[in-house]
């Protein structure tokens, strides 16, 4: 399919840790097509960073919590309309509770978004790799499905569930010259983690050896690095992108 353009498509790609992706895979050369769920301004705005510096983008709405939604957005903007060099399934959120407090929907959805809804998404783009005989897939999962974390039980589950997904894909997919790995950040600058009051990001700080918080930049790198000539002989990882950090 030589005629169609390179693209990497980057869920939740219009803010925070998918932003920085999206601009970073645009320096690589790709034209990059970025989603969000309810926002529309902020991925106009990533669209317009990189357009400015030369590059192309585009945005679309794509809730990854509902399977139909991605199965039509994969067949109408993907499929035979441009290269799927790379996915990064980066979109994500969370609704934190202690476990005994949990509710079967907070539960649910933040499995349905974090888990589901990257394995369908990287279910689709896997298709479509398959047919052009290379790709790249990059989960974004988190340190805390690794070590835990007090309140977010839904979220580290569906996180270290992609983790597993990450090393299964690997496998089934490395003989068809397809690379699936994970990155996992720990304590990144994005509206996430903004949220957080005073006296736990300085908690946090306290467990990172490098002393700082990450920025969306610092994953974006390694997302650029798995995705780049210089990746190609790496499958089934996951990368911490964390200071030092394991909790
Ligand atoms: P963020 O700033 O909250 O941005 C989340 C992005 O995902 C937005 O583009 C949002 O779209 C989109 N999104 C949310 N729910 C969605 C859904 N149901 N369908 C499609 N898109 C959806 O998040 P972030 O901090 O950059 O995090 C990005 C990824 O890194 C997530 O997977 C997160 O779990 C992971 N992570 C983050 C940290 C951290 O410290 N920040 C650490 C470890 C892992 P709208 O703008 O429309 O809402």
């Amino acid at each position: 399919m030589p005629d169609l353009i390179k693209t990497a498509l980057i869920t939740g790609g219009s803010r925070g840790i998918g932003r920085a992706c999206a601009i970073r895979l645009a320096k690589s050369g790709y034209q990059v097509f970025v989603t969000y769920v309810s926002r529309p301004e902020p991925a106009f705005e990533t669209c317009k960073i990189i357009e400015e510096a030369g590059g192309q983008a585009s945005s679309f709405a794509l809730d990854i919590g509902d399977h139909q939604a991605i199965v039509d957005f994969f067949k109408e903007k993907i499929k035979d309309r441009v290269f799927l060099s790379v996915l990064v399934n980066n979109a994500g959120s969370t609704m934190d509770g202690l476990l005994v407090r949990m509710g079967q929907e907070q539960w649910e959805k933040v499995l349905r978004v974090n888990l589901s809804g990257s394995f369908f998404c990287l279910q689709q783009a896997a298709k479509i790799m398959m047919r052009q005989k290379t790709g790249r897939i990059i989960n974004i999962t988190s340190v805390t499905a690794q070590s835990g974390n007090p309140g977010q039980a839904n979220y580290t589950a569906a996180k270290a569930g992609l983790m597993g997904l990450t090393r299964t894909a690997a496998l089934e997919l490395a003989p068809r010259n397809i690379t699936v790995n994970a990155v996992a950040p720990g304590f990144i600058e994005t509206d996430m983690t903004a949220a957080l009051n005073q006296e736990v990001r300085e908690r946090y700080l306290e467990m990172i050896p490098l002393k700082r918080f990450g920025y969306p930049e610092d994953v974006a790198e390694s997302v650029a690095f798995l995705a780049s000539p210089g990746g190609a002989y790496i499958t089934g990882q996951i990368l911490g992108v964390n200071g030092g950090m394991y909790m």
